[in-house]
């Protein structure tokens, strides 16, 4: 691992099955017992309003009774512990990464934990639910926080800084993601088109397998750690 400097790992909802919440390919394209499109979509916001934020309500309740796991806390110790650039990108809208002590994290598709208003572009902590259309702390408007999700069909957050860094980085880790969901799925070809070296951990091989230098089978609680204590040489 001696000529490793950048390193970029993504992150998805396999990552956080161990802590209890739900993946969403692993059970038939459902979410929670829902279909994407009735939730998920700005479509469906805007036809039901209600029934977006009961289910966004919901999730955001559910994971402030969960907690971090061993793979979320092994990323944050590298992290800590690594000289070079280290990027976290997560398509996960739970916040286990920062509440196991991740700093230099992006949450690509948004996060439960932040409330975003549609009129003035302000975002908001939030651990409440929505649904009671609570005014906006910034403009005091009624009717225009919305989950701070990025639902399918819109553009995810900070991709020219992932850009760069999948540019730069000389090792690509992909955890608990199916590969089914872009832009995230083509990360791997692009660190690959820079010349990194990619490894994937997962519970099985993804859609993407095939692009990975390495591919490793098993829960991400043992398959993390035990690549953090590789890569620093313990
Ligand atoms: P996904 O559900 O499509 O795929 C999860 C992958 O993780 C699968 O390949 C599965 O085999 C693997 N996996 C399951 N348990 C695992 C374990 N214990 N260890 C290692 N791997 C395991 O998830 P995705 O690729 O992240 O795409 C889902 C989309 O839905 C994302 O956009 C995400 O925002 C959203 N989502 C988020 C959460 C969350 O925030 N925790 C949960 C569900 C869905
Ligand atoms: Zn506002």
């Amino acid at each position: 691992m001696g000529n490793i400097r950048n390193i970029v790992v993504l992150t998805g909802a396999g990552i956080s099955a161990e802590s209890g919440i739900q993946t969403f390919r692993a059970s038939d394209g459902l979410w929670e017992d829902h279909r994407i499109e009735d939730v998920a979509t700005p479509e469906a916001y805007q036809r039901d309003p209600d029934m977006v934020h009961r289910f966004y309500d919901a999730r955001r309740a559910a994971v402030q009774t969960k907690s971090p796991n061993a793979a979320h806390e092994a990323l944050a110790y590298l992290e800590g512990a690594w000289p070079g650039e280290f990027l976290l990108v997560t398509q996960n809208v739970d916040d286990l990464h920062e509440r196991a002590g991740s700093k230099q994290l992006i949450h690509m598709h948004g996060e439960l934990a932040q409330a975003w208003c549609t009129l003035c572009d302000q975002r908001h902590p939030w651990a409440t639910p929505l649904i009671d259309y609570p005014p906006c702390p910034s403009c005091a408007s009624p009717y225009s926080l919305r989950p701070d999700i990025v639902w399918f069909g819109e553009m995810p957050y900070r991709m020219d800084e992932i850009y760069d860094a999948l540019a730069r980085c000389d090792l690509f880790v992909s955890i608990g993601t199916s590969g089914n969901v872009y832009p995230a799925a083509g990360f791997v070809r692009e660190a690959r088109s820079h010349g990194a070296r990619t490894l994937e951990l997962n519970m099985e091989p993804s859609e993407g397998s095939a692009w990975f230098t390495e591919s490793r089978q098993g829960p991400a609680t043992q398959l993390v750690p035990q690549w953090v204590h590789q890569i620093l040489g313990f």
